[in-house]
């Protein structure tokens, strides 16, 4: 198969590679001349475990090309896949499909035969139908169709959950289409992967759906954890608990921080708003949201209680700023509201962070950045532990209390406890939900 990928984020840079992984012939665009400059350098612009050794292997095997030129990069491709960013609309929380639309509009014009347009961005259900339609008012003469390709793997483990998938789900019309998509898909289905083929609407609900019964499952746990705090229980023991029941399951019942990252924070809000639209409120995603912004802010009031009550001349070290380890993505990540409150408190911050920096730095004004955990706490009144890099798993607590000027931890991804914390001589120690 030809492939075009459009937009090579996180999800078109994946996806683009691992499809010329199976085999496919595959041309990456992007409208960053900068970004398509570095990956003709053989560079990766993001950060993505494997990603670059993936890449290296498929450029050089002749299967995987970058360019900038939409219009050459779409003729003659059996499927052309829109995977550019879908972020919220500024003012109403729906979702943005401006670039979607364009992209669309742009492919229209650029195709020369038939082929099949599928939408791999998360995008509102009836979205696919407008890409039809814009298509079919670019270019009346044009034979093509359209397909919903929802994507789920997840930044940090993105080739392996592209590789292998819990599910692939694809939305078509017309048996054609899914012979084009059974094609593409056909190494995953020989190893057994499962593929949902079911109809346009459905496809696109599956994502927010799914996305939404995550962000859920995060709230609900979170929200236990603030309950244990005050009646004396172990959030991370009823997680046990209730995660052994097959029902339940136990993946997503870590409390923490709140959810934030590229996707739960946007596709809430989408969901929420298309809701509203339709006169079904979506009221326990509603809830979700609210609740998970309250989240933060008690973060925030328990890190003031490890200060004493202000901010205000205070060093704190901050371990971990992006929204998850293993990736460079910051959109949404709760240090934006916390380590803000922390500055603008008057707090001076330390930040460690294996691949947050380059993001960051202009994210999170003001704040000093650092390599070395330890070197971070010298003289420091508080640590956070933020983002649960395996870099900061395994700390010598020793040595970093012994640094500090009061040793105090929020230990925000409960990864350390109370016992051991103390032991290793920190006076004041606080996980979550617990
Ligand atoms: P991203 O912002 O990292 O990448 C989007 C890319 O598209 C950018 O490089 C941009 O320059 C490019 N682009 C935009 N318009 C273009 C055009 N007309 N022509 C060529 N390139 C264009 O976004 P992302 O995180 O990869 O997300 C893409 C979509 O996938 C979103 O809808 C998102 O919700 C969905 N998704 C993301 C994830 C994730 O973990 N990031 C997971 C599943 C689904």
């Amino acid at each position: 198969m030809r492939i075009t990928m459009i937009g090579t984020g996180y999800v078109g840079l994946v996806s683009g590679v691992c499809f010329s992984d199976f085999g496919h012939d595959v041309i990456c665009v992007d409208k960053d001349p900068r970004k398509i400059e570095m990956l003709n350098d053989g560079k990766v612009p993001i950060y993505e475990p494997g990603l670059d050794a993936l890449m290296a292997k498929n450029v050089e095997s002749g299967r995987l090309s970058f360019t900038t030129d939409l219009a050459s990069a779409v003729d003659g491709a059996d499927a052309v896949f829109i995977a550019v960013g879908t972020p919220t609309r500024r003012g109403d929380g729906h979702a943005d499909l401006t670039y979607v639309m364009a992209a669309a509009e742009e492919v229209a014009h650029a195709m020369t035969g038939y082929g099949v347009i599928v939408t791999k961005s998360t995008v509102p259900v009836g979205t696919n139908r407008k890409v039809k339609q814009v298509v079919q008012k670019a270019r009346p003469d044009l034979e093509f169709d359209v397909a919903s390709n929802p994507e789920f793997l997840r930044e940090g483990a993105a080739i392996d959950d592209f590789m292998r998938p819990d599910r692939v789900v694809v939305g078509v019309q017309s048996p054609r289409a899914a012979e084009v998509m059974d094609e593409i898909y056909r190494p995953l289905f020989l190893r057994d992967f499962p593929v949902v083929t079911t109809d346009l609407e459905s496809a696109e609900m599956i994502k927010y759906a799914a996305n939404a019964f995550l962000a859920t499952k995060i709230t609900f746990i979170n929200e236990i954890a603030a309950l244990c705090e005050k009646v004396g229980a172990d959030v991370k023991e009823v997680s046990k608990g209730i995660g052994m029941d097959g029902r339940i399951g136990n993946k997503f019942l870590h409390a923490g921080p709140g959810y934030g990252g590229s996707c739960f924070p946007k596709d809430t809000s989408a969901l929420a708003r298309i809701g509203q639209d339709h006169a079904v409120p979506q009221s326990i995603v509603e809830a979700v949201i609210r609740v998970n912004d309250d989240v933060k802010h008690r973060m925030i009031e328990k890190l003031r209680d490890l200060c004493d009550g202000s901010f205000n001349g205070k060093v704190v070290t901050v371990l971990g700023v992006t929204f998850k380890p293993n990736t460079d993505d910051m959109r949404d990540a709760p240090s934006l509201t916390i380590v803000p409150a922390l500055v603008g408190g008057g707090a001076k911050v330390r930040v460690v962070d294996p691949q947050g920096h380059r993001e960051g730095e202009a994210l999170l004004p003001g704040v000093n950045w650092m390599e070395d955990p330890y070197k971070a706490a010298q003289n420091a009144d508080l640590v956070v532990i933020l983002t649960e890099w395996n870099e900061f798993r395994a700390l010598d607590l020793a040595k970093v209390a012994k640094k500090m000027a009061t040793p105090r931890m929020a230990d925000l991804r409960n990864i350390y406890n109370r016992r051991d914390a103390k032991r290793a001589g920190f006076e004041a120690y606080e996980g979550v939900g617990r």
